[in-house]
């Protein structure tokens, strides 16, 4: 079978196993289904996902001109305690920074490799915790704008990492954590303003990813270098698919790529 697209990260469903789905314009691929077989992957040519122009992805799907413009890239974005839409300032477009910024916000607790601190719009949980790898993961304030969520996301980094070692993550070198735990620790370093918003009650939600089998080593796959690669898929951790020879593809980091895909 082939299929030809733009590539954006994979929608996910949260079920005993996650469930992975790639769309392209005119098809949709369940990649759990794809376990085992052979597929490759042929890239064609860029197509950035904010002015659908043939030009060369910088990040996050976009080109250097959609990224430096969109109001949905703005610095805020990577860095929530730059938020100012709270105070009625404007980054790039006040109109999306209120909507995007004025609605609840979670800080969490996730374990990919090691426990880390984020943030993430209420309504992206759990995705965003599939997003990451995240075998393990926790809320720990609800707050009610992206500025507070980034605060206590900073004060709270300075006890925990703020990254996943993503070579651990897929060749699923971890350690179970007692999230719960961790949580009452950092408690006491939660900014004031956010104090209020502490989840006292929140539980741990544990997460199975469809790998058959973890690699011993990774190598990761980025097509701007190796335009073309076939392999045996053997699981799919985060945004990666992972491949029989250790090879590590992440989907997300490809976003506006324009692929051949065929399945063996
Ligand atoms: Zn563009």
């Amino acid at each position: 079978m082939n299929y030809e697209g733009v590539l954006t990260k994979m929608k996910t469903e949260l079920q005993d196993t996650v469930q992975y789905y790639l769309i392209f314009e005119s098809d949709f691929l369940n990649m759990n289904q794809l376990l085992g077989k052979k597929i490759s992957i042929n890239f064609l040519r860029f197509h950035c996902l904010g002015c659908h122009k043939q030009k060369k992805i910088f990040r996050n799907g976009v080109c250097y001109n959609c990224l430096t413009s969109l109001p949905e890239m703005g610095d805020w974005v990577m860095r929530p305690e730059l938020s100012k839409a709270h105070l009625g300032e404007q980054d790039r477009d006040l109109e999306y920074e209120q909507k995007a910024q004025l609605q609840p916000h979670v800080v969490y607790l996730a374990n990919s490799s090691n426990v880390k601190v984020g943030v993430t719009r209420k309504s992206q949980i759990p995705t965003r915790w599939i997003d990451q790898g995240a075998h393990e993961a926790i809320e720990v304030v609800e707050v009610p704008n992206r500025y507070l969520a980034g605060i206590t996301e900073v004060a709270l980094k300075q006890h925990v990492s703020d990254k996943t070692n993503w070579r651990q993550m897929l060749t699923n070198n971890l350690k179970d954590l007692n999230l719960e735990e961790i949580k009452e620790e950092l408690k006491q370093y939660i900014p004031e303003e956010a104090k209020e918003y502490y989840l006292g009650n929140s539980k741990e939600l544990e997460i199975a990813f469809p790998v058959l089998e973890y690699p011993q080593k990774i190598k990761s796959l980025t097509l701007k270098k190796t335009p073309f690669y076939e392999g045996v898929l053997k699981g799919i951790k985060g945004q990666y698919l992972i491949f029989d020879d250790g090879m590590a593809f992440n989907v997300r980091n490809h976003e506006g790529y324009e692929v051949a895909l065929s399945v063996k």
